[in-house]
């Protein structure tokens, strides 16, 4: 089994600020983290290797200092990892990042399971899975909690859904998204550290790559960021007087009021 996960490195913190000229978010000073959900992928990618053999390469699009989360997916288990980076990736919204990932798993080739998390700390959308299945062609489960058995190139698997759970069965190659109750991620281990210290990460660039540039990049980003702002907080409350029936009646009278209804 030949399994590709997909890490990005986000901001280790819920306090953001955005630079309210470039609308970008202010990176200076802050920690990045692994994406906390692609810690559960990477370790779901470790435990079926360690199930069914094979081999778990980490990949990720980011600027050159994401090659430190590499580092650290390499000690926690990753066997292989790659750096794909280049400036023409820069501002890439999901559908341009997807594209770029999907370009060099296709360079990859030889896999049969891509895992990612359910959705980042910072972009949030959780589209990158389904639109790199879509791109590379393959099937595609979402907010994976267990993967139940792979034979014969068949894999069953149970998915979160609202109201339980669902168990789906498909053919690999195929892409996953995973939510935290799949498993305990573990912490690196004294040979992952030696071995992630020494290991020769490729950087594969968009000409490497053979990239389509309408297709990367803020030029191949069919969505754009206008503004970026923090809803004001409103501390504004009102205590109907009265019994139920005329609290209901001016309730609603403000609600019409205020064309809310
Ligand atoms: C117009 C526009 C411009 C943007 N410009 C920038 C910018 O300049 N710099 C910037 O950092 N962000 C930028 N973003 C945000 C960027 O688009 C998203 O962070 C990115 O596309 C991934 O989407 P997401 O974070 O919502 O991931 P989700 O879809 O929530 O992620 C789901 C899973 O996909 C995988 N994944 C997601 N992103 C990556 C990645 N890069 N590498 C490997 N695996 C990944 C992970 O496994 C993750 O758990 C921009 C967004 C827009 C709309």
């Amino acid at each position: 089994m030949n399994i590709i996960i997909c890490l990005k490195q986000v901001p280790g913190t819920t306090e953001v600020r955005i630079d309210p000229e470039t609308n970008t978010l202010v990176r200076e000073g802050i920690k990045n983290i692994v994406n906390p959900f692609d810690t559960y992928a990477l370790e779901e990618g470790v435990r079926l290797k360690e199930r069914y053999g094979g081999k778990v390469t980490a990949v990720t699009m980011g600027p050159p200092q994401a090659e430190e989360m590499l580092r650290e997916a390499i000690s926690t288990g990753a066997d292989e990892a790659i750096l794909i980076s280049d400036s023409a990736f820069a501002g890439s919204d999901t559908l341009a990042t997807s594209y770029t990932l999907a370009t060099a798993i296709n360079k990859i080739q030889d896999y049969d399971l891509v895992i990612c998390g359910r959705q980042t700390l910072d972009g949030d959308t959780g589209q990158v899975g389904p639109e790199l299945a879509e791109m590379l062609g393959i099937p595609f489960a979402a907010y994976v909690s267990k993967v139940e058995e792979i034979n014969s190139g068949q894999m069953r698997v149970e998915r979160m859904v609202e109201d339980g759970h669902e168990i789906v069965e498909m053919p690999l190659p195929a892409v996953i998204t995973v939510v935290k109750e799949i498993n305990v991620p573990r912490l690196p281990s004294l040979r992952g550290l030696t071995k992630a210290k020494s290991a020769a990460i490729p950087a594969w660039t968009a000409g490497e790559l053979g990239i389509d540039r309408n297709k990367a990049g803020l030029s191949g980003s069919a969505t754009r960021v206008i503004k970026i702002f923090f809803p004001q907080r409103v501390h504004h409350g009102e205590i109907l007087e009265g019994d139920p029936e005329s609290q209901v009646a001016s309730l609603i009278d403000k609600l019409r009021d205020s064309k809310i209804i």
